[in-house]
């Protein structure tokens, strides 16, 4: 098949239009850039690397955007797969020529090891430590590689476990707010999925892990992925549509959230102590 656009062979078909490499190039870069145009992204964005596909496309469409970013690396010390991720990161910074920031949760006597909820704590962690850089670094916002079969399986899954509160901060653009210290949240791969990242990866020669994390092999969200995927081959579109859909939720629960100032650290909190805090006390005493 040709590509739609010119006569080369197409190498992707997106809801029934077919792509050649440059072109497929083009509409990716153009779904990026239609975010930081809509949420005026600028000035030093942080970028958080896991390692993978999606934050290595995201630092790659930024970078050859030309916007300003500072990648960073969380290092969760998951045996053998925490190593593994950072050796791809770092190559990625290097072939772009960044350097690269590394952020030791040890460093804050955390560890998943002994976690009933690994995912959990792990999912609290990381938000914290990103707002923390950012926030430390003077960023404008924090871009994380979130892409659309993410945020899509992410709301599915709350729903499926009652987690209404669990909506926030899941969509494209959560703003920042200083009394909290809170650093703006940018997912530039918002309207993308899976499968389009992984082919924006490939064509761009970008090092990546292939590893899972071992702690997420078996979760039911691999499971709502594959469905969802499925249903968007005989529903073009329903991805995008679901995305919109959870968002206005997000938006319309919004309204009713208060956000207090954490007692121990001074940043965002729902509570007294937020979660982040909570986690180091219980380590350190599961330390004594
Ligand atoms: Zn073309
Ligand atoms: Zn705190």
């Amino acid at each position: 098949m040709k590509c739609r656009y010119c006569s080369r062979e197409a190498i992707e078909i997106i809801n029934g239009k077919a792509y050649c490499e440059e072109h497929f190039s083009k509409y990716f870069l153009g779904k990026v850039r239609s975010i930081i145009d809509k949420f005026n992204i600028k000035g030093e964005i942080a970028v958080a690397l896991s390692g993978g596909k999606d934050s290595a496309a995201c630092l790659h469409a930024l970078h050859s955007m030309g916007m300003e970013v500072k990648p960073f690396y969380i290092n969760l010390r998951i045996p053998s797969y925490s190593e593994a991720c950072e050796k791809k990161a770092a190559q990625l910074c290097d072939m772009l020529g960044y350097e690269m920031k590394v952020i030791d949760v040890a460093e804050y006597g955390i560890s998943l090891e002994k976690e009933r909820k690994p995912c959990s704590t792990c999912g609290t962690v990381k938000r914290y430590l990103m707002n923390k850089f950012a926030f430390d670094e003077k960023c404008t916002c924090v871009a994380t590689g979130h892409n659309l079969s993410d945020a899509v399986t992410f709301a599915f899954n709350n729903l499926a476990n009652v987690n209404i509160l669990n909506f926030r901060g899941n969509k494209p653009y959560l703003e920042g707010k200083e009394e909290y210290r809170m650093v703006a949240k940018v997912k530039p791969l918002y309207w993308l999925k899976d499968k389009e990242c992984m082919l924006y990866t490939i064509i761009n020669n970008l090092p990546f892990a292939e590893e899972e994390c071992p702690y997420s092999i078996n979760a039911p969200t691999l499971k709502i992925k594959d469905w969802l995927h499925a249903l968007e081959g005989e529903w073009p579109n329903i991805m995008v549509n679901l995305a919109k859909s959870f968002w206005r939720l997000e938006e319309m629960m919004e309204k009713e959230t208060n956000i207090n100032i954490c007692k121990k650290c001074g940043f965002a909190s729902y509570g007294s102590i937020c979660k982040f805090c909570k986690i180091r006390a219980k380590m350190e005493k599961q330390e004594k």
